[in-house]
């Protein structure tokens, strides 16, 4: 079957639009004026009148965690929460409002909103009560620091002496838990809440699928896959694929932080595993350097301007990065890297040349976040091609703490997108969803306008790093699938390419930057085929 579309505004990549384009058989199939595509019209083809509408290619989301977004959608949500007794209340609301459950996952509290009470992170004390009979595990929004309430130290094992190598654990200064947690230690904690069936995580899992093709996302690079269980999470995902019940094109970023974890997998399912070209692929080796720069867990080559008591934490020692680095390059698996603090980029850039040696990244190897630089590494980024995957709407928040974590001076050249994007790095953008909801619009506008939801700072920070709409938009699609090696079949809507396109409700290469994060997807088309209609 031929869909036409028809009177539109169509962008079909970078600087270049049309009129009107044809999808045949799951693919763009010509693309001219209106005139020129309705004449190749036959009775048994659908024809979709755009009605002046913009049309863009599917958005491609770098990186993101799929899985967790369902999550997400499912647990406790703390975001925006103003005080301690707000996240303790919204508990409570929870457990009241979901029956008997066995434990509760919250996530999105951040101690830079808390305005009321005492300004400081939430403690076991304050989780114990909302109920000190089922483990209670909330994490902060950045995923990298959680506290666990009594029962849920209990069931994870942690006690006053435990050590976690790659992650804290908080005591007092008489060597009391605090419940408080970071890195490799969180996930130890979430283990205390019960595992969830198969058939929910999937049901999760699609849940969140169907909400990001709403949103005009057409392809995910996500990180789902973690640690030693990971067969079975891979199993799962790939039967979700094999039911063919998710239209969303899915790129794996499964992470391994140790490297018999890794090797195993090497043994089976790189070996074994099925994989799904268009909609199903198998994708690179994530790593993780260090945490957040919110929770101070970003590793810094100095100390914290506002914590000369710490630089960060590292969650990978430079060999053990380097050595799974080496065995990935062997095989010809792709590495990312999230690195958010220089110290942390400056061991990742390290690591890399070590094992390059000279030779081209042809690999594509990478970074994920990127956010503190220095002006040298910059430009080792963009001469060694290191691919980046950067999230400008984190500024949202960001723009507000930069300087008063790391200086004036390394702010300057930080979160410096536009830098690398005009210099022809590869930079791709995603929205590390469920860390920031995966809309597209808010993230363009972030990158845009580099001002907050509420257009701080007037001019945006650091307005040289500002990149135009038609930039980011290439950003989020053509970027998006060289960052997966498939920038001659995705990205852009140029015969030969995937019928995969979103229909805006507004034009944003005209309106008032302000308006961006206002607009809404009104049909989503995948393979050629509707995938999501607004109602
Ligand atoms: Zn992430």
């Amino acid at each position: 079957m031929r869909t036409l579309l028809i009177n539109g505004k169509i962008y079909l990549e970078k600087g270049r639009f049309e009129e009107a384009l044809s999808l045949k058989e799951g693919f763009v199939e010509s693309v001219g004026t209106t005139e020129m595509v309705i004449t190749t019209r036959r009775p048994q083809d659908e024809v979709l009148d755009l009605g002046g509408k913009t049309v863009l290619p599917g958005f491609n989301d770098s990186h993101l965690h799929l899985f967790l977004l369902g999550e997400a959608m499912n647990s406790c949500n703390l975001n925006g929460a103003t005080s301690i007794d707000e996240i303790i209340e919204r508990g409570k609301t929870y457990l009241s409002n979901s029956g008997s459950v066995k434990g509760i996952h919250g996530r999105g509290w951040n101690q830079d909103f808390f305005k009321t009470g005492e300004l400081r992170l939430p403690r076991r004390e304050d989780l114990d009560l909302i109920s000190a009979d089922i483990p209670i595990v909330y994490e902060r929004v950045c995923g990298h620091v959680a506290v666990g309430n009594t029962k849920a130290m209990e069931m994870a094992g942690i006690k006053e002496d435990t050590q976690i190598p790659g992650g804290t654990i908080e005591r007092s200064p008489e060597g009391i838990l605090s419940g408080v947690v970071t890195e490799n230690a969180t996930y130890i904690l979430a283990k205390s809440i019960s595992q969830k069936s198969k058939a929910e995580k999937k049901n999760q899992f699609i849940q969140a699928g169907k909400y990001v093709l709403s949103q005009g996302i057409t392809s995910v690079q996500s990180c789902d896959v973690s640690g030693e269980d990971f067969q079975k999470t891979f199993d799962w995902i790939r039967e979700v694929y094999e039911e063919k019940t998710l239209p969303l094109r899915y790129r794996h970023q499964f992470n391994f932080q140790e490297i018999k974890n890794f090797r195993r997998y090497l043994e089976t399912e790189y070996k074994n595993g099925k994989y799904l070209d268009g909609f199903y692929q198998k994708g690179s080796l994530k790593l993780f350097k260090d945490g957040s720069l919110g929770g101070r867990t970003a590793l810094l080559s100095k100390f914290y301007a506002d914590d000369p008591t710490t630089k960060g934490v590292e969650a990978l020692e430079d060999h053990e990065l380097q050595d799974l680095f080496r065995l990935a390059h062997e095989h010809s698996i792709p590495v990312i890297t999230h690195a958010i603090g220089d110290g942390a980029v400056e061991s990742v850039l390290n690591a890399y040349e070590n094992v390059l040696q000279g030779k081209d990244n042809t690999l594509r190897h990478g970074i994920v976040h990127n956010q503190i630089t220095t002006k040298e590494q910059l430009d080792r980024i963009v001469k060694r091609d290191i691919s980046v995957m950067a999230q400008p709407v984190f500024l949202d928040y960001d723009l507000h703490i930069v300087k008063k974590r790391v200086g004036e001076e390394l702010a300057k050249t930080s979160y410096a997108f536009n830098t690398l994007y005009q210099q022809g790095s590869l930079i791709s953008i995603g929205t590390d969803a469920p860390v920031e909801d995966s809309n597209p619009f808010r993230n363009i506008y972030a990158a845009v306008t580099r001002m907050d939801h509420t257009g701080y700072p007037e001019g945006g920070y650091q307005p040289k790093e500002r990149m135009t709409v038609g930039e980011a938009v290439d950003a989020y699609t053509y970027q998006g699938a060289r960052n997966q090696f498939q920038e001659d079949i995705k990205g852009k809507l140029l015969p030969g390419y995937y019928g995969d396109l979103v229909v805006l409700d507004r034009d944003i290469f005209t309106i008032d930057p302000a308006d961006i994060p206002n607009t809404q997807v009104t049909i989503t088309i995948v393979d050629g085929k509707v995938v999501y209609r607004k109602e």
